[in-house]
C-alpha cells in the first residue's frame, strides 16, 4: 500500500481508498487492469475512401490533424506503426476495431513496441464469445424446431 498526497487538502491517504480520510475528496477510481496494450498498423487502406475513412478515424480517435493521419499510414507502408499505447486489452480492441472497419490491417500487442508479440484474449472477451455462441446457438435450435415442425406439418397432411 502505497501513500499519495490528497489533490484537495494536500494530506496523505492510502492510494487504495475511493476517497480522502480528511477532506472526502473523491479519488479516480484504479483502472482494472494494466495499461500496457498497443494498437499496431501493420497496413494501412489502400482504396484511397478507406484512405480516408481511416484517417477520419485517427483524426477522431487521436486528435491529429488530418496530413499527420495520412503520414502515419504512409510510415505504416514501409513498417508496423504502434498508432496508441498504454491502453487496457478492452478500449485498444475497440480502438482496433474502429480501424478495421474503416480497412485497415491493425492487432493488439501487449506491450508499447510495434513488435510486442499479440494480445491474448482475456477472459471477459472469452466469456463475450461464448454468450455470442450460445445465442447463436439458440436462433439455430429454433430455426431447426421451426422446420421440423414445419416437416411434421407436411407428412401428416400427407398421411390424411
Ligand atoms: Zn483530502
Amino acid at each position: 500500500m502505497a501513500l499519495i498526497t490528497c489533490p484537495e487538502c494536500g494530506k496523505e491517504i492510502s492510494d487504495r481508498s475511493a476517497c480522502c480520510v480528511h477532506c472526502g475528496y473523491p479519488l479516480p477510481p484504479k483502472p482494472p487492469e494494466p495499461n500496457r496494450f498497443s494498437v499496431v498498423l501493420t497496413s494501412p487502406p489502400h482504396y484511397p475512401e478507406n484512405r480516408k475513412r481511416m484517417a477520419l478515424a485517427l483524426v477522431k480517435e487521436l486528435d491529429l490533424s488530418e496530413k499527420d493521419a495520412m503520414d502515419l499510414m504512409d510510415s505504416a507502408e514501409q513498417k508496423p506503426v504502434a498508432l496508441r499505447s498504454e491502453m487496457t486489452v478492452e478500449s485498444a480492441r475497440a480502438f482496433a476495431n474502429t480501424l478495421q472497419r474503416a480497412g485497415a490491417y491493425v492487432k493488439v500487442v501487449d506491450g508499447s513496441s510495434p513488435d510486442s508479440p499479440e494480445a491474448s484474449m482475456s477472459s471477459s472477451a472469452l466469456a463475450k464469445e461464448r454468450h455470442g455462441l450460445g445465442f447463436c446457438g439458440t436462433v439455430v435450435a429454433v430455426v431447426v424446431g421451426v422446420l421440423a415442425a414445419h416437416l411434421i406439418m407436411a407428412l401428416l397432411g400427407g398421411l390424411f
